[in-house]
């Protein structure tokens, strides 16, 4: 019987760990190394070890309806869009709305989880923990691993050449807080990622000239789609998704092509992709399409040699004088705390999870690790289904979850998220369609609404769940965890978006 679960992190995936095992009678204990829930969005002025960090004018890329909690929306008079400061604001009252925050150990260090010596019968964990220099141990019925992506760099600095000759000054995004400190300089991002592009345009307001570079283009979205919507609530809908999936891939890669060059053909501006109808998490930016067109941001091909002052890229040009390099080379997966590594990360930073939550090859299925998986959709609402699903799996409630990790059926290798799949190209995240990923873990745990008795019951709500933005309340419509305010909330998106 599982009871005693330890959450590892009080991030938004945190908090949704601490609220699910709660909703399931579970006795949730979070140990949070910081101060302050929120993790990557609890903005600080210096990046600190083992902690996400973001520069002072992060936004978030998916809007208010899409990335709420599913049964705690967002105030009315939020903007659509959020600087990182009223999302912390928001992640704040949701834990005291729900009363989370006397589950939490703040300022306190998770440094090893093991397996009990006894973890094939009871599949419990040790967690040690360390606060003020005191070290404490305890035992736990099941583990959920929320510590967060985007903590570790990626600094690759082996793979350019010349490097150290350099004599400008260079340092890995997540050192990046404000732009004053480059005016007037010459700044060469590397990275046409979020960070890269949100970084470049930043600087171009104050350097004297920015070059971006990218090694496999990227397609660029805005934020502001038709007629001036979010671009969430009308690209991720039941509709289209279903629409994609039954075209011929052929058709439905042209119409995805076609879609992302609606605003400007990314070839003329550098930044087509070279696969193009890869699914790849694109690039949220509104603004870069403009400094490109003004010349304050230069496109680039990948960096082939660092000499002295100068940069010499793929394509031949070299630019001189160059002031700063801003790698802006993502994140590697790293759970320093777990004793066996292996268990969430096999080989070269590649992490195997049966429905990107569970590792798979444990005797007993008691961990779980939440928010590591990358899809178009939005990271609340994921983690919050994912949360509610391992909690039924912990408490082995959900039986074809049961019977193919006991390998007695072959979906587990369908199930398994390591490599991705193909049309998601080749990246490290471990990505997946959204609406698809989430109406698989709804439906284990009877929470995806029935569209058909929708249809025939409550008709308004079903053509809004069909035709409408696929927004987290959905997944509270129905089934354990049902929210009261579920269908309100559905039918008045459209108000609050407008407001
Ligand atoms: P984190 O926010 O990183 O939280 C992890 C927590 O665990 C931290 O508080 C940390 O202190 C704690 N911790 C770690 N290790 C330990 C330990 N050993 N012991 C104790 N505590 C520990 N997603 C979206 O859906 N929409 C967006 O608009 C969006 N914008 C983004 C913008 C940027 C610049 C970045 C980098 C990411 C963005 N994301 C966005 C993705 C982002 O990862 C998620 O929004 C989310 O913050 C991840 O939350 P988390 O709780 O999983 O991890």
């Amino acid at each position: 019987m599982v009871r005693r679960v330890a959450v590892v992190g009080a991030g938004v995936s945190g908090l949704a760990a601490i609220k699910c095992c709660l909703e399931e009678g579970l006795e949730p204990t979070c140990f949070e190394r910081s101060e302050n829930v929120g993790g990557l969005w609890c903005y600080t002025d210096q990046a600190e070890e083992g902690r996400a960090s973001i520069y002072h004018t992060v936004f978030t890329n998916s809007c208010k309806e899409m990335m709420c909690y599913p049964d705690f929306p967002f105030p009315d008079d939020h903007p659509n869009y959020m600087h990182n400061t009223r999302l912390q604001c928001y992640i704040c009252k949701y834990a005291k709305h729900f009363d989370l925050l006397r589950h939490i150990q703040f300022k306190t260090l998770v440094t090893k989880v093991k397996k009990c010596p006894d973890f094939s019968v009871t599949g419990q964990w040790e967690v040690v923990t360390q606060r003020d220099g005191k070290e404490e141990r305890e035992v736990f019925d099941a583990v959920m691993v929320c510590s967060g992506h985007h903590v570790y760099p990626n600094f690759p600095i082996a793979d350019f050449p010349g490097i150290q000759k350099f004599k400008g000054c260079y340092f890995h995004s997540r050192e990046y807080k404000e732009p004053e400190k480059f005016r007037g300089k010459k700044v060469l991002v590397i990275g046409l990622g979020n960070s890269g592009s949100d970084i470049a345009v930043e600087l171009s307001t104050v350097a004297s000239q920015v070059y971006l570079s990218s090694r496999s283009g990227s397609w660029v979205m805005s934020r502001v789609w038709d007629n001036g919507y979010p671009w969430d609530m009308l690209i991720i809908t039941r509709f289209k998704t279903w629409l994609e999936n039954i075209l011929p891939r052929a058709l439905s890669d042209w119409l995805y092509v076609r879609g992302m060059n609606r605003f400007f053909k990314h070839e003329n501006f550098g930044l087509m992709p070279l696969d193009k109808t890869s699914r790849k998490e694109p690039v949220f930016n509104d603004d870069l399409p403009g400094r490109i067109a003004c010349g304050v941001v230069v496109m680039k091909p990948n960096v082939k040699e660092f000499r002295d002052r100068s940069i010499l890229f793929q394509d031949g040009t070299v630019q001189d004088d160059v002031d700063v390099v801003v790698f802006a080379t993502g994140y590697r997966y790293s759970y320093p705390f777990m004793e066996d590594d292996s268990i969430i990360k096999s080989r070269e930073n590649q992490v195997t999870l049966y429905k990107g939550i569970l590792p798979p090859q444990l005797e007993k299925p008691t961990m779980s690790v939440i928010g590591l998986i990358q899809s178009l959709g939005p990271i609340i609402p994921t983690a919050d289904l994912q949360c509610r699903w391992a909690i039924k799996v912990f408490q082995g409630r959900t039986d074809s979850a049961f019977t193919e990790l006991k390998g007695k059926n072959n979906n587990i290798k369908k199930n398994l998220f390591s490599s991705i799949p193909e049309r998601y190209g080749n990246s490290t995240t471990l990505q997946t369609d959204y609406i698809t990923y989430m109406d698989e873990l709804a439906s284990a745990i009877g929470a995806k609404p029935n569209m058909l008795k929708l249809l025939l019951t409550d008709p308004r709500l079903a053509l809004e769940v069909i035709f409408g933005p696929c927004t987290p309340y959905q997944y509270r419509l129905v089934g354990p965890g049902k929210w009261s305010g579920a269908r309100k909330a559905i039918l008045t998106q459209w108000d609050r978006t407008l407001r």
